[in-house]
């Protein structure tokens, strides 16, 4: 208590001995999971709001990352992604996809799913179903697989034999009949793509294939930016930006080397370049938990 933790993580797994040394825990099976982030799904919005951080100088810029930092010729200049609404949309839109791979697909109960806000632009989706308890690595990567639509080949000839069409099959004939002129596309790898693109769930492959991975306790807060890990019942209707912060909204006075425009809590906060701003502590945290900034002591 007297160090609070930046991060409370928990196990899918579930052990005999669980306080033991890993391989004397005893595996008794772990739930199957799976992540979707915001950066993982391309959006052509992503170029205009990618922005770079030099943790040397603290200071940044718009656009992707320099070779060099132009201002202190440091390396330590990184990556930096924040999503805008029309990204977090899109990830919604792949949580839905996921959702309904699992239901209609896998025959999971939509009770037996449990969907999570990940804490920073992500979703984790936990599915509780004793029949996938016991999958090993190879199992789940398969799942992975499918979801994503990896080594989906599309078979349009199905399509004139009336038989109820299932799985990849059903959602590829749901997009020929949408889009008009697909038809005349030849049965290519190209129209391929573009089936897999508009149904597939990008989810992390590496986190589903885990039988002993570390996923961040609900109701904790994520350590890179101070909103909560949350359970979300009702995807419509939850705001990534809103619900999740749950910090005080007293006002505090930061000073913020380098943020682009960011908002929270239904506001909007910078762009901030060297800035003594006087922001909601929800804010504030957003911010000095990527090293962005510091609290002024007045
Ligand atoms: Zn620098
Ligand atoms: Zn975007």
């Amino acid at each position: 208590m007297k160090n609070a933790p930046s991060s409370v993580y928990c196990s899918n797994a579930v052990y005999e001995r669980p306080t033991l040394q890993m391989d004397e825990k005893g595996w008794r099976g772990a739930d199957l999971i799976f992540d979707i982030d915001a950066d993982s799904i391309p959006t052509p919005c992503k170029a205009t709001h990618a922005w770079w951080y030099c943790g040397d100088c603290h200071r940044g810029g718009m656009g992707n990352k320099p070779g060099r930092c132009p201002f202190c010729r440091g390396q330590a200049a990184a990556q930096m992604h924040w999503s805008c609404r029309e990204c977090l949309n899109a990830t919604k839109e792949h949580v839905k996809r996921l959702v309904d791979f699992l239901q209609d697909d896998f025959g999971i109960d939509g009770q037996s799913i449990r969907l999570y806000f990940s804490g920073n632009r992500g979703y984790h989706a936990q599915v509780q179903d004793e029949r996938f308890e016991m999958a090993d690595p190879q199992i789940r990567a398969e799942i992975a697989n499918y979801i994503r639509g990896t080594g989906f080949s599309l078979k349009v000839q199905d399509r004139v034999s009336g038989r109820a069409e299932l799985g990849w099959n059903r959602r590829a004939n749901l997009y020929l009949a949408a889009t008009e002129g697909a038809s005349h596309l030849k049965k290519n790898q190209k129209l391929t793509n573009q089936i897999v693109a508009a149904n597939a769930a990008l989810i992390d492959e590496s986190v589903t294939t885990d039988i002993h991975r570390v996923f961040r306790m609900p109701g904790t807060l994520h350590g890179s930016s101070g909103l909560l890990k949350m359970r979300v019942d009702s995807l419509e209707q939850f705001d990534p930006q809103k619900q999740p912060v749950v910090l005080s909204g007293e006002p505090v006075t930061v000073q913020v080397y380098y943020s682009p425009e960011f908002f929270l809590n239904g506001m909007r906060f910078g762009p901030y370049d060297s800035s003594k701003v006087k922001i909601p502590i929800y804010a504030a945290v957003f911010l000095l938990a990527r090293g962005l900034g510091a609290v002024i002591n007045n």
